[in-house]
């Protein structure tokens, strides 16, 4: 091919400027693209939309030979490849959605030193066709994107990456680049042992995304709270709903569709060319609202999404951080906003329980689950927290999420958790929230009754409190682990030994009152 004007150019500042039309390096680009330059590995854990392609993009341009990315996000190749030859780069991919003669033709300009990026998928790249090739081939270095998909510890693992430790093995001396979202220390730690990354240097860049508004609610209508969330705040932007179940994407998407807005589902279960649509049309057209499960986002990149709104509880920290993340990419205002309750914890908590895996993966994702609970339930700043949970810290309080603009209240719960846990123990374990709210507030329905329930010392000491405040009891008890789900069952809900010294009077317990306020009082949408 022609000589491209980018071989005259090696110095990095020109290429990000003459070549990607920016003037400045953000946050630490510049000297993760020197440390690569220079020949060193590097992991990269920066948030999405952090800039990440430039810490590969630029030192490919630099480094004679081509670089090559692996990525498991096939269906973007096509766009990044688009994108980079209108800026004049010579890009190409290798996947299985490319023709015959394709292949061919960009199999023969690697080796002809006419490529300055290549993006191969995981699974192609580990074929033998493919690595007698590059081993014939001039190579700037590998960036291995969306590195956590190594990890086992974390949700997107693919078996495929677990082979690129292969890259360090047969191409020792090309440096190479690791990048990801996802930055919690296990997950961290998988990919510096799977990729044999020991040496590398770790650059971990700011998690804060301090223009997203985090805001918790309790889950009471979430169809009327949804509702008068996007009727005052966004009523006509881009957002995504987060909804657990595929049959919930449909109903919530024809829902909001009836109510006027542009709304489209998105989940695995749709076909192919429907997903694709649907996806297009958000990324082009303004005001769509992605009602999706969490198949939809990896790697989209919109970048004036307004709010994700979730109508269930994440799995993790790191899915609700990676979830809201997509929301304010321009660094305007925006706003997570998590709707939550009793029934979501009992469900996750039963759902894992009763996963499939071994204890020890039953007990990561427990411990992950509480630390979401946890992040639900606080009454300090929820930014701190969950900054925290990255290893990343924040000094003040941050004034941008509902627990900073309207600092919930906290009651000495004691007695009402005493009576609670009593209920719950003289009722035999066995029985859901709902059955033990109806005995501490002796009603008198078949179920109480049929059970014997009316009889027991604890029928009726509730009633100075209504259903909704003894649900918010037990929903507390749950998060904090006073209470389990009982997996095999019904949800029925059991002790654990942390509720000895409250049941022995030994220790007091505060609970967080519920807020049911639609909106923030005050909004400050930046620190
Ligand atoms: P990530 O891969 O980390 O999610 P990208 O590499 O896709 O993020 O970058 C996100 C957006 O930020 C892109 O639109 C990109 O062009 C832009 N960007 C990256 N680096 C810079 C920079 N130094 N100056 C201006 N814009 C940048
Ligand atoms: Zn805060």
């Amino acid at each position: 091919g022609a000589p491209s004007i980018l071989l005259a150019m090696q110095n990095p500042q020109d290429i990000l400027q003459h070549v990607f039309g920016y003037h400045d390096f953000r946050g630490q680009q510049e000297r993760i693209v020197n440390a690569v330059i220079e020949g060193q590995d590097a992991l990269v854990l920066m948030p999405t939309g952090g800039g990440k392609s430039l810490c590969y993009q630029i030192p490919a341009l630099a480094r004679p030979g081509t670089g090559i990315v692996i990525s498991p996000l096939i269906a973007l190749m096509q766009d990044q490849v688009t994108a980079l030859r209108e800026l004049g780069v010579r890009a190409g991919f290798l996947n299985s959605t490319l023709a015959w003669p394709d292949v061919v033709d960009t199999e023969r300009a690697l080796l002809d030193g006419e490529l300055d990026l290549l993006y191969i998928a995981p699974e192609r790249l580990i074929q033998p066709r493919t690595l007698d090739l590059l081993h014939q081939a001039n190579i700037a270095l590998f960036a291995i994107d969306e590195a956590h998909c190594v990890a086992q510890w974390g949700h997107d693992f693919r078996a495929d990456y677990l082979r690129l430790d292969l890259l360090h093995n047969e191409f020792p001396q090309v440096p190479r680049i690791a990048l990801t979202a996802t930055a919690d220390m296990r997950t961290r730690e998988e990919i510096i042992e799977r990729l044999q990354l020991e040496e590398a240097r770790q650059f971990i860049v700011g998690f804060d995304r301090p223009n997203i508004q985090y805001r918790v609610q309790q889950k009471d209508n979430p169809r009327r709270q949804l509702l008068g969330f996007l009727k005052d705040e966004y009523p006509q932007q881009a957002g995504i709903v987060y909804c657990l179940s595929r049959k919930k994407v449909e109903q919530t998407a024809e829902w909001l569709q009836k109510e006027g807005f542009n709304a489209l589902p998105y989940h695995a279960g749709l076909p192919g060319n429907l997903r694709e649509t649907h996806q297009s049309r958000f990324l082009r057209e303004d005001g769509i609202i992605m009602v999706a499960t969490i198949a939809f986002g990896m790697g989209i990149d919109k970048p004036d999404v307004r709010f994700v709104a979730h109508l269930d509880l994440p799995k993790s920290i790191e899915a609700y951080y990676q979830e809201t993340g997509r929301a304010g990419r321009d660094g305007q205002p925006a706003t997570a906003l998590l709707l939550y309750g009793l029934e979501d914890v009992v469900k996750l908590r039963q759902m894992m329980g009763a996963s499939e895996g071994n204890d020890q993966f039953k007990r990561q994702e427990q411990q992950r689950l509480s630390a979401m609970l946890g992040l639900c339930e606080v009454t300090s700043c929820r930014r701190q927290i969950l900054l925290r949970y990255f290893g990343d810290t924040l000094d003040e309080p941050c004034g941008n999420c509902d627990t900073c603009l309207t600092p919930p209240q906290t009651w000495d719960a004691t007695e009402a958790v005493q009576k609670a846990l009593s209920c719950v123990y003289r009722t035999g374990q066995r029985f859901g929230a709902t059955h033990i709210v109806d005995v501490l507030r002796g009603s008198s329905n078949e179920k109480v009754l049929a059970q014997g329930h009316d009889k027991l010392s604890t029928y009726g000491i509730g009633q100075d409190m209504s259903a909704d405040e003894w649900r918010a009891v037990l929903r507390q008890l749950v998060a904090a682990g006073y209470l389990d789900v009982d997996p095999e069952g019904f949800g029925g809900l059991q002790l654990t030994e942390s509720c000895r010294p409250i049941l022995r009077g030994e220790q007091r317990v505060h609970l967080r009152r519920d807020i049911r306020t639609r909106k923030p009082t005050s909004t400050r949408t930046a620190r």
